[in-house]
């Protein structure tokens, strides 16, 4: 019976035993271990996906869906593969505009992709879909991953975990904020990486402007209430502290006159801001965000408490909000799995994109590193690297299904065609006030076009608002950046 034979235990099937038939309906696996105690296993094993029949359409399984996997996805080539993507999170979030929601200039929505969007296949076809989990565990000798759903303390469900059995394996987890071990950044800064956050951030930020007015507070409590900090003058701190000035001078001004003179912004960076940058638009940016009213500080902080800072030379800075944007690196999970490792402890991968000494695995994005023995150097944490690398793979993979390689260990002999090669772009940065860089140079020490102003700040909005993934979301982007021009931001509490 057909049903009866898709009702296998995947627990039981090892990759040299593959199903002869097809298995795209979810299977059930080993439920919740019999040997564990109801008490010792709170999450409970349920469902998962079975391997693929070789007349089965291979399944390439994503984990993550920013910008390498939603790229990859949007490439791949459906009729050849099922496409299962594997997230915490069920849309890719536009991170280059990410700041510019904190303070309202954007609305949150325009700055989110949904995922079916960008791959509808996803949403209609039988075999593919999307899971919001994250994944526990990948199995390179089953051609398995193991997953846990996401109910966000939601209490409408028990979590569970599944399995899913792959094909090709793409991951493409990103990276975390660095913290450096510095005690307390955890429990008491806010990371700008997700819409989450950037929603955080704007709740407390007109929180304390509106606790600041209320009778009765001191004028100790109103400064520090209404000190904004961010730690780290790279790009997304600057861009943060541009925006952040930006709201002040032009939005709390007008609309928070009683508390105008108590809030301020201070960029606390150990070494220069925006270190990448040319040497010219650097001081460019220092003078621009100072005249903005930004403080810069030059310091190393040691210690986070819950109102104050400490720095290494015993300084204390009170805050009121703090934002903490010191750079990536791989997050645990990534650095857990068994695989090869680049410098920096992200997943190693050849010039391909491959993960060596295992078969079907690929690994993109800010988790992945080109290994030593390339020759190569780990790229830069860049949506630009990400972004390429999701595209070469897609064509890389869809190549080798024409091949006939789709299916688990059947591409050892295919030829893969060109390497990977990342030619760099060029960086940009907004410093508020219709001010941004531009940097075209290819590297540091290389030549090249560099300017800043309002001509780049127009090169700028125009470059992503070309980016913008859809149609929809690049309407958005418009209509948010007319409507604060001719309104001003947005500053209910909602
Ligand atoms: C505020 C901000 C501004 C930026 N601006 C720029 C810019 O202007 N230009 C530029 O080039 N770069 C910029 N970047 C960097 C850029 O966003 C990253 O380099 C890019 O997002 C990397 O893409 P990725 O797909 O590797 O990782 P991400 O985009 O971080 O995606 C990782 C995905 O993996 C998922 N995930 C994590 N753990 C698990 C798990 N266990 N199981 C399943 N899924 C998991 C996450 O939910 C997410 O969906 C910016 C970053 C930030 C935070």
């Amino acid at each position: 019976m057909a049903w009866f034979r898709s009702f296998i235990q995947v627990s039981k099937i090892k990759s040299s035993v593959r199903p002869t038939k097809p298995t795209h309906f979810f299977t059930p696996l080993s439920h919740f271990s019999s040997a564990a105690g109801p008490a010792e296993a709170a999450v409970r094993e349920r469902w998962g996906l079975a391997p693929t029949g070789p007349d089965d359409k291979p399944r390439v399984v994503v984990l993550g869906s920013g910008w390498a996997g939603c790229r990859l996805m949007k490439g791949l080539d459906t009729k050849a593969y099922d496409v299962v993507c594997v997230s915490p999170r069920n849309h890719m979030v536009f991170t280059p505009l990410l700041a510019s929601t904190c303070v309202g200039t954007l609305e949150f929505r325009s700055v989110a992709e949904p995922i079916g969007r960008i791959q509808p296949a996803i949403s209609s076809a039988p075999g593919s879909y999307f899971f919001l989990a994250k994944c526990t565990g990948v199995d390179p000798d089953n051609h398995m991953v193991h997953c846990e759903t996401v109910t966000d303390g939601s209490n409408s469900l028990e979590p569970w975990k599944f399995k899913i059995a792959y094909d090709k394996l793409v991951v493409a987890l990103g990276a975390e904020a660095s913290t450096f071990g510095i005690h307390g950044v955890t429990d008491n800064a806010i990371f700008l990486r997700e819409v989450h956050h950037a929603q955080e951030i704007r709740r407390k930020l007109l929180l304390n402007l509106m606790l600041s007015d209320v009778p009765g507070i001191s004028e100790e409590e109103k400064r520090r209430l209404l000190h904004c900090v961010v730690v780290g003058g790279g790009p997304t701190g600057v861009e943060f502290s541009g925006e952040l000035s930006d709201f002040i001078m032009k939005d709390v001004r007008q609309r928070y006159a009683h508390v105008k003179d108590y809030i301020h912004v201070t960029l606390i960076e150990a070494n220069e801001i925006l270190s990448s940058f040319d040497d010219r638009l650097r001081q460019y940016a220092t003078k621009q965000l100072t005249k903005s009213g930004v403080r810069l500080v030059r310091g190393v902080v040691k210690d986070v408490k819950s109102h104050k800072i400490i720095l290494s030379d015993g300084s204390e800075v009170p805050y009121g909000l703090l934002v903490w944007s010191t750079g990536v690196g791989p997050s645990p999970f990534v650095r857990s799995l068994q695989l090869p490792k680049s410098p920096g402890g992200r997943i190693g991968v050849d010039e391909w994109l491959r993960v060596p000494s295992v078969q079907d695995i690929f690994a993109i994005g800010d988790c992945s590193g080109f290994l030593e023995s390339t020759g190569k150097p780990v790229l830069p944490a860049l949506a630009q690297v990400a972004e390429r690398q999701g595209k070469y793979l897609a064509e890389l993979l869809n190549g080798v299904a024409k091949a006939g390689g789709g299916q688990a260990n059947s591409s050892k002999e295919i030829a893969l065609g060109d390497p990977f090669v990342y030619r760099h772009l060029g960086s940009m940065a907004t410093i508020g006030r219709f001010k941004a860089l531009v940097d075209l140079r290819q590297s540091k020490e290389a030549k090249g076009l560099s300017l800043a102003g309002f001509t780049s700040w127009i090169i700028w909005r125009s470059a992503y608002l070309t980016r913008v993934v859809s149609w929809r979301n690049r309407f958005y982007v418009a209509v948010n950046w007319f409507t604060t021009f001719v309104s001003g931001r947005d500053i209910s509490r909602i």
